[in-house]
């Protein structure tokens, strides 16, 4: 396995969350994804869904069941929510915003969420 889709615990703040060396607020994970909340939320709900396999972005997954299980994990974390409206939001690249460099899904809910997105 290469180095940037390994568990590059030193360098990457989430898998230091992921491994326990860092702190956050957990909501749930099971053996492939961990839930936490945003330090900076942007909506009350806001939730990131993030592998415990580090994968750099969003076209950097090896196989596309990955995803999947991804949305699904995310799907289940906002019905604990009880969020019947959210919205799921990965960023990219930095023009489109992404700022860590492991792969997450934004969970955001809990109020009303304007479209087209700044
Ligand atoms: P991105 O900009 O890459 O799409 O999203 C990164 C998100 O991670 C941002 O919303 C940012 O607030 C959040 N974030 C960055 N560092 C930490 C941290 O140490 N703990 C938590 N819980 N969230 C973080
Ligand atoms: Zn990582």
């Amino acid at each position: 396995m290469n180095e940037s889709i390994s568990n590059c615990d030193n360098h990457c703040i989430f898998c230091k969350i992921i491994s326990g060396k860092l702190p956050a607020s957990r909501v749930s994970e099971d053996d492939e994804y961990l839930a936490i909340r945003d330090v900076n939320p942007q909506a009350p709900v806001h939730i990131l869904v993030i592998p415990k396999l580090h994968l750099p972005g969003v076209s950097e997954f090896e196989e596309p069941a990955q995803l999947g299980r991804l949305f699904q994990a995310a799907s289940k974390v906002a019905a604990s929510e009880k969020l019947s409206s959210f919205r799921l939001v990965i960023n990219k690249g930095a023009d489109a915003g992404q700022t860590v460099y492991h792969l997450h899904i934004h969970l955001l809910g809990g109020r009303q969420l304007s479209w087209p997105p700044g």
